[in-house]
């Protein structure tokens, strides 16, 4: 697979590049200069394949020039090594659970894949590779626990004080090994910009092998068409051949992967990017004007996102053609009273208790549904996160029914260390270079 930059159609880069540069210097995002179509035998008879199978059958058409079979397969064992069940509520009402990994969050598919990539393409004695990572919350655990162990590698992720939820600062803090955290003084936005100002310090890039592990990597989205080809699979079993994916989106990486499964064969009827009132892109749908914002928070922080960084990679998918992404691609954003609202509408119908992420992919299901009545279709809704991740959204009815998953009871026992930084950007340089 070779790669070109969205801002520049006639680079080639390999993808071991592409993956350890994470975005091309022109600012532009990396994109396969050729999307295969997967094998439609296979595609015919998916339903016989396992989660992994499956995987291995999209991963190797993308990479089968840049790693070899025995080695990818070894990847896909080890970083995709939990489920993700189309969970059935109702005869047309799917909730697909992307929270069984360890971070307990979709993330977990991308972070994983990506971290065993780059530890292939490491070779013995290269240099340390540095990865830094700022998080808004469930990135940074995500990233933390791929990473945990992975040789030749080190993580440094900054996050900010007071702004992640417990359960989120314990995968933070508890790994220890190659895993380091640093607690900033500050926003997220101030964790983020020092990321930024190490990835320009030429005396850093001198000393350091510093990459990033942020949402853009390519070896991130790859792995996210995984379980939209498996969850298809899932159905497929049970008899139902059309299907629609509602995504609950913020910086549209997963809903991008969900168009590069369509564009590699995926039978996809259509797919809902469900946004909170952090809406450049349902905005975009309504008037055609493409304007990027500042955030706003919101109960589904995670979406909260005013330039999502994908979005020139959908657009790439379908050439520019907004008529043709209008076709496949419906948007809808919800404030926090309507996910609320979902939550409580979700628990009562289907006593399940979903994240507020989940929530807004569900309502925005409902939603299409009264304007686009349906008799065959199945509707999915992807659920990113475990409802346990944001404990203060819900009203303690629906509260005391989450229950704790076993990777958070471990963490509750483990020792936690955080280091403490302010914002200035000095402090962080000697840190790194202290190593
Ligand atoms: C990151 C995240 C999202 C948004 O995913 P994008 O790929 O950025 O659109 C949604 N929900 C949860 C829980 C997340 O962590």
């Amino acid at each position: 697979m070779k790669l070109y930059s969205t801002n520049n159609k006639d680079l080639r880069v390999s993808f071991k590049d592409a993956v350890f540069n994470s975005m091309p210097q022109d600012k532009g995002l990396y994109m396969p200069v050729e999307i295969p179509q997967l094998d439609a035998e296979f595609i015919e008879n998916i339903e016989k394949y396992s989660l992994p199978e499956i995987a291995y059958e999209i991963a190797s058409t993308l990479l089968k020039d840049e790693i070899p079979a025995e080695a990818l397969k070894a990847i896909i064992e080890d970083a995709i090594n939990f489920e993700a069940p189309a969970v059935k509520l109702d005869d047309k009402t799917f909730v697909l659970e992307l929270f069984h990994g360890p971070s307990l969050a979709f993330k977990d598919f991308g972070a994983r894949f990506m971290s065993r990539v780059m530890a292939y393409f490491l070779k013995d004695g290269e240099q340390l590779l540095d990865v830094l990572v700022a998080t808004s919350g469930d990135t940074g655990g995500a990233v933390a626990l791929g990473f945990l162990g992975v040789p030749n590698t080190r993580v440094t992720i900054l996050y900010p004080e007071g702004k992640v939820s417990p359960i989120q600062e314990l995968q933070l803090t508890t790994n220890g090994q190659n895993i380091r955290a640093i607690e900033v003084k500050g926003t997220f936005d101030d964790c983020q910009a020092l990321v930024k100002q190490a990835f320009a310090d030429d005396e850093l890039n001198g000393k350091l092998r510093l990459t990033s592990a942020n949402s853009i990597n390519i070896a991130r989205l790859i792995p996210q068409t995984f379980y939209y080809f498996n969850t298809y699979a899932q159905l497929k079993k049970q008899g139902i051949n059309d299907v629609i994916f509602s995504v609950p989106s913020g910086n549209f990486g997963n809903i991008g992967a969900g168009l590069l499964a369509y564009k590699l064969g995926l039978p996809v009827k259509q797919f809902i990017a469900a946004t909170n009132i952090n809406d450049t892109v349902p905005r975009f749908f309504e008037t055609g004007i493409y304007e990027t914002k500042p955030s706003t928070q919101t109960y589904s922080n995670a979406m909260d996102v005013g330039a999502p960084s994908n979005w020139i990679r959908i657009m790439d998918l379908f050439k520019g053609d907004v008529d043709a992404l209008k076709k496949v691609v419906t948007s809808y954003r919800f404030d926090d009273e309507e996910t609320l609202a979902g939550i409580k509408e979700i628990d009562n119908k289907f006593n399940y208790v979903a994240c507020p992420h989940t929530a807004i992919a569900y309502i925005a299901i409902e939603k299409f549904r009264k304007e686009n009545p349906m008799d065959e279709t199945a509707a999915v809704f992807l659920s990113t996160a475990h409802a346990c991740k944001f404990p203060d959204i819900f009203p303690i009815e629906i509260a005391s029914k989450i229950e704790i998953p076993v990777q958070v009871k471990a963490l509750e026992s483990k020792s936690h260390h955080a280091d403490q930084l302010a914002t200035d950007f000095e402090g962080f340089k000697n840190y790194l270079l202290r190593g």
